[in-house]
């Protein structure tokens, strides 16, 4: 079986990381592909590489000096460098990238030099082979990452070289120039080579011991959620919840390929598995619960909506005709509600109540700013009795009022709209009741 491990920013921030990483790959010889990221935070208030990247990008697309940040970027590396005592030298490519930011400055290809030298770094470290990654991955013409001609080109590679290191984060533009991921996007890098050498296991190490079943800055010391399915996942994911950039689910779900996060400052700890299915009970009736703040309900009426064949495509056109994508759309026989994002709406709220008009002619328009949303997900809650229950019992005790009710149809979450000035209350009283009382 092979392993493949890709280790986040903090996870290599400096010589000391850099031995931790070195122990926990040598510790299992099947860890034979190695995506880093750029050196991260070493304490708070520290920079990230990638960041000192953008800024001398920045100076030097204005045709202005970037030798400071330049030279912090280049002590990181040579400390880290000199801290792992290894005959090695980055000034060539240091040489290279200055030129390159000086005569035909870009903004992708410089982001991506964190992991590059990074990559650097860690294969003469390791003594394994350094594939850059714009060899490997591919972009098309229109900036998507190109899944076919990646895996075709990726896979070959791979099966000639036994071990090596990729690093994260870009690949090669369909113009020939390096282009990146969004931010944090090795864990996308590490996901693509997963797939693209049948991994095991794609291990994605960082600086906790797993997901939190509730944010830790609203819940004091969470629970770890030890398994959890890629749906379950997205649920929270998309309320907020981030461990991991959430374009590194699929290559590996397509392959149907475990990620194992884990803590390189706690390697011991077994983190937490993302699986596509499982007959492992969570430990709760729920797997996590994420929210998130400022969100507008739209409330529109009309006497014998429920007959009415196309209303609700008509109200729908006049968010699509104003560029807004629509979060969820709780229904009644006579009314629907529309929720958006407060940010994305609030700058064309009377154009769409207008096109509503126009388009759909309803009894009345109501707006209602400053919701939250909470998704409680879990697998566990399709087959257990009581579970809304449990939640609306515990948020009546903690004296929230409940605004909206919506229990996607998968059955795997149950989203709770509350007033803002509730949303910490309401997370803290829904994890007690499942977590901590356990009844
Ligand atoms: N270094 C990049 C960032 O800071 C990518 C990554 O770490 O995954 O976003």
């Amino acid at each position: 079986m092979k392993k493949v491990v890709k280790f986040g920013g903090s996870s290599l921030a400096n010589s000391e990381q850099f031995e931790k990483v070195g122990a926990i790959i040598r510790a299992d010889e099947t860890r034979v592909y190695v995506v880093p990221s750029a050196p991260g935070k070493r304490f708070s208030g520290d920079t990230k590489v990638t960041d000192l990247l953008y800024r001398c990008y920045e100076l030097a697309s204005k045709g202005e000096p970037f030798a400071d940040p330049f030279t912090d970027i280049r002590s990181r590396y040579n400390e880290i460098i000199q801290g792992l005592h290894i005959d090695f030298s980055l000034d060539d490519e240091f040489a290279v990238i200055e030129e390159k930011l000086k005569n035909d400055p870009q903004k992708d290809y410089t982001a991506s030099r964190g992991e590059y030298l990074n990559g650097r770094i860690m294969a003469a470290y390791l003594g394994y082979e350094f594939i850059d990654a714009a060899e490997v991955i591919f972009f098309d013409e229109n900036g998507i990452f190109d899944h076919v001609k990646t895996k075709k080109v990726m896979s070959a590679r791979l099966s000639k070289t036994p071990r090596a290191v990729i690093p994260g984060f870009y690949g090669q533009g369909f113009d020939g120039n390096v282009r990146t991921f969004s931010r944090g996007g090795s864990d996308i890098t590490g996901s693509i080579v997963a797939g693209a050498c049948d991994a095991g296991v794609y291990e994605n190490w960082t600086d906790v011991s797993g997901f939190l079943v509730a944010d830790p800055r609203i819940v004091r010391d969470p629970a770890i959620i030890k398994t959890i399915t890629y749906k379950e996942l997205r649920e929270l994911s998309y309320m907020g919840a981030s461990v991991l950039h959430e374009d590194a689910i699929f290559p590996v779900r397509h392959e149907g390929i475990p990620i194992n996060i884990r803590n390189t400052n706690h390697p011991e700890d077994p983190g937490t598995w993302i699986v596509e299915s499982t007959c492992q009970k969570s430990g709760y009736v729920i797997t996590g619960i994420a929210g998130r703040k400022d969100f507008c309900a739209v409330l529109i009426s009309k006497d014998m909506m429920n007959s009415e064949i196309g209303f609700g495509r008509k109200v729908l056109q006049a968010f699509e005709d104003n560029g807004i994508s629509f979060e969820h759309m709780p229904s009644g026989i006579d009314t629907m509600t529309i929720v958006v994002h407060e940010s994305e709406f609030v700058s064309k709220e009377q154009q769409v109540v207008s096109a509503i008009h126009r388009l759909a002619d309803p009894d009345s328009i109501e707006i209602e700013s400053d919701l939250a949303l909470i998704a409680v997900v879990g697998r566990g809650m399709r087959s257990q009795r009581g579970t809304a229950g449990r939640i609306f019992s515990a948020l009546a005790h903690a004296h929230v009022n409940v605004r909206m009710i919506d229990q996607g149809s998968s059955e795997l979450n149950i989203i709770i709209g509350v007033e803002n000035k509730d949303f910490d209350t309401a997370i803290k009283a829904i994890y007690t009741i499942f977590v901590e009382t356990q009844l």
